[in-house]
């Protein structure tokens, strides 16, 4: 059987082109400071985020680490929205990694305002942990793949100076939010001072992040990077497969947009499934909807969806999450919804 895989943006294989930038990638050692496609990608992602310097890293996770471990000191507290990654995806890395406290802060979406900011802040008191930092999510994964307006993150990058916190951008679906919203990933970075990016989510890479700022933060990260594990030899290898990525497929994500909100509209009809948002207003490449109590919790509901051919992921007691990408046409989605038709009728 033909499976749809819908779990995640992150499970695209290369494509023969892909595959063929990869081959024709000119290697050599990146430690060793002579990787001339890794360092090709770095210039060009600098670039295209207006930022001074980048380091190519093997995961955003490590990317996201990266910046905490140098914008902090172990007892610093990092505000992050209280479904952000950082928290619940990371295995903990900012206190294992950096000795960081998080605040949570909260919001719509996984977006929150300047208010939240500044009512985060502690008084200049010996008592409270400095607050060094702050992270933004765009998009939100959790909070439905919603972008960030610049206006929203305008607003919190000011406040977030007033009180010379370290602005982080987890960026991993950055240039999704630049195809929903038309903004640049560069005016987006203009405010901030670290940004992720991940090749390996909506770009179709099979591996691949990197880490954006001034050069004194990225030879800093290069240097942690080192430390955790995380530098590697040829890796224009995977350089390679993200150059292609960059070139070929940002202008392609508005195709999973449209895709989401075809789901999200087939979704709407099915007795017993309720979308969060209506179609027009899915905004990027997920769809997330709830399972009435009568088919079941979200997990038994996805093992179903899976035995019938569609995969999906619970993300909830009885909350699913639905992720279009490159490898999933328009004709695969009208042929999942029919699957997920079957399969709440059959409950
Ligand atoms: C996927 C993702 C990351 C990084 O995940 P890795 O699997 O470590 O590459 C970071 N932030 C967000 C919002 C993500 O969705």
């Amino acid at each position: 059987m033909n499976l749809i895989d819908l779990r995640s943006d992150t499970v695209t294989k290369p494509t023969a082109a892909m595959w063929e930038a990869m081959r024709a990638a000119e290697l050599g050692d990146d430690v060793l400071g002579d990787e001339p496609t890794v360092q090709a990608l770095e210039r060009k992602v600098a670039a295209l985020l207006g930022k001074e310097a980048t380091l190519f890293v093997p995961s955003g996770t490590l990317a996201n680490q990266l910046a905490i471990r140098c914008a902090t000191e172990p007892g610093d507290e990092i505000l992050v929205h209280r479904d952000g990654h950082v928290i619940h995806y990371e295995t903990g890395a900012p206190a294992a990694i950096s000795g960081c406290m998080i605040q949570t802060l909260e919001g719509e979406g996984g977006i929150f305002d300047a208010e939240a900011v500044r009512r985060a802040i502690h008084p200049g008191d010996v008592h409270f942990p400095p607050v060094r930092m702050v992270i933004v999510e765009n998009t939100h994964n959790r909070g439905g793949g919603t972008p960030w307006s610049l206006a929203a993150f305008t607003a919190v990058a000011t406040e977030s100076r007033r009180h010379n916190l370290h602005i982080h951008v987890d960026g991993a679906r950055l240039f999704n939010a630049c195809g929903a919203l038309g903004y640049s990933g560069a005016e987006f970075a203009t405010h901030a001072d670290s940004v992720s990016v991940c090749f390996s989510k909506g770009l179709g890479c099979p591996v691949g992040s990197a880490l954006c700022g001034t050069a004194a933060l990225i030879k800093r990260a290069r240097r942690f990077r080192k430390m955790l594990g995380g530098a590697m030899r040829q890796s224009g290898l995977l350089a390679g497969a993200a150059i292609y990525a960059l070139d070929h497929n940002i202008i392609r994500l508005k195709d999973d947009h449209a895709n989401a909100r075809r789901l999200a509209a087939h979704i709407a009809k099915i007795q017993g499934l309720t979308i969060e948002r209506a179609p027009e207003l899915t905004p990027t490449n997920m769809v997330f909807f709830r399972v009435a109590p009568a088919l079941g919790d979200a997990e038994a509901f996805c093992a179903a969806a899976e035995r019938a051919g569609v995969r999906l992921i619970g993300m909830g007691p009885d909350r699913v999450r639905a992720v279009t990408h490159l490898d999933v046409s328009s004709a695969a989605i009208d042929q999942a919804a029919d699957v997920l038709s079957q399969v709440a009728a059959a409950r």
